[in-house]
């Protein structure tokens, strides 16, 4: 038995309540002024550490969550913006990952469970509440990046993961693409690779002794790392684009020769983070129709978040 939602759910209302919005710290979207405004409910309902799951309010701050679930030793892997620490439903309404994504795993991975306020007003469970029982594509995970159009977020069952006991970051200077590929085939599970064609940092969480040896064999076989006490600020390149990962060496490299303006790419994942916008691609017909047929199903009148889309946030 989880959250009484129907207070929520009334608030959204049927279909025939008109056009409304979901409105979490509003740090990367403000609500139209124009559009009736809800916010989901916050709070924790379950902890279970031995389950590695928590179910909470999708109205609540991250950084609380967080804040709890350090007590026992764990942390949900969602993203921090920079300006606030954002709510759990819009971290994953908006679906972005952060830069951990190589070793940590994707935004979308930490939803287990949801259960959200649909365009008539109703409340509609999806996935499963366990982490055994989730494989596959899963409804819930469609949610994720669906910047509320499909629905709102009322509880969400998260996947939580052990607090590293370190999480170490290391630089190499003059780091072509082969000491990139090399980072990745022997540090074991790195949580981070991020490279400008000159310079390359990378992560590595775990165990410290087991940090220690990798980065001596590092050392014996290519350079010594210099430890460096976190990730370079990415604040000059606000622009995204997302390639596919055997690509990136290719591109990094033509922007060094050509001098086209710099990047920094996160290596095995394929985020390309740029102080210029790529050019557009457009989006295949196929992919256009999919997003189409599914915003007809889940939001036929079109009543949820309108107006709200992909290019308004990836431009903030
Ligand atoms: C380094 C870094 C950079 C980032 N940069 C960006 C960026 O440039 N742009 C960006 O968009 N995100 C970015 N993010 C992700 C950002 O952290 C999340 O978008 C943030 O947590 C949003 O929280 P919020 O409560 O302020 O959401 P809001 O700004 O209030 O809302 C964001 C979207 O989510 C929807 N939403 C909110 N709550 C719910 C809910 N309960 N159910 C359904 N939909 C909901 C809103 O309607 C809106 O469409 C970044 C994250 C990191 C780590």
């Amino acid at each position: 038995m989880g959250l009484d939602l129907s207070p929520f759910a009334e608030v959204v209302g049927p279909a025939s309540s008109g056009s409304v919005w979901i409105a979490g710290q509003q740090s990367r979207l403000t609500a139209p002024s124009s559009i009736r405004r809800v916010t989901a409910p916050s709070g924790i309902y379950d902890l279970q550490p031995d389950e590695m799951t928590v179910v909470c309010g999708a109205g609540m701050s991250i950084d609380e969550l967080q804040d709890s679930l350090r007590a026992v030793g764990q942390y949900v892997n969602l993203p921090r913006g920079d300006s606030g620490s954002g709510t759990v439903g819009g971290a994953l309404a908006t679906g972005r990952s952060d830069i951990y994504r190589l070793g940590r795993g994707a935004t979308r991975d930490t939803l287990l469970q949801a259960r959200f306020v649909n365009h008539d007003g109703q409340v509609v469970s999806a996935g499963g509440p366990t982490v055994k029982n989730v494989s596959g594509f899963d409804l819930c995970r469609l949610l994720v990046g669906s910047l509320g159009q499909l629905g709102f977020l009322g509880e969400v069952i998260l996947r939580t993961r052990p607090i590293p006991q370190s999480s170490r970051w290391f630089m190499m200077s003059e780091a072509g693409p082969e000491i990139v590929e090399a980072i990745l085939r022997r540090v074991y599970r790195p949580a981070s690779v991020l490279w400008d064609g000159h310079k390359v940092w990378f992560c590595i969480e775990g165990n410290s002794r087991d940090c220690d040896e990798t980065t001596r064999h590092l050392a014996a076989d290519l350079q010594s790392p210099t430890e460096v006490a976190g990730p370079p600020t990415l604040d000059h390149y606000p622009f995204r684009q997302s390639v596919p990962p055997a690509e990136l060496a290719e591109l990094v490299q033509s922007h060094v020769q050509q001098e086209t303006g710099q990047l920094v790419v996160e290596a095995g994942v394929g985020i390309v983070h740029r102080q210029t916008p790529a050019e557009p691609k457009a989006t295949e017909k196929t992919i256009e129709l999919l997003h189409q047929r599914l915003l007809q199903q889940f939001n036929p009148t079109g009543r949820l978040n309108p107006g709200v889309s992909l290019t308004t946030v990836s431009t903030l």
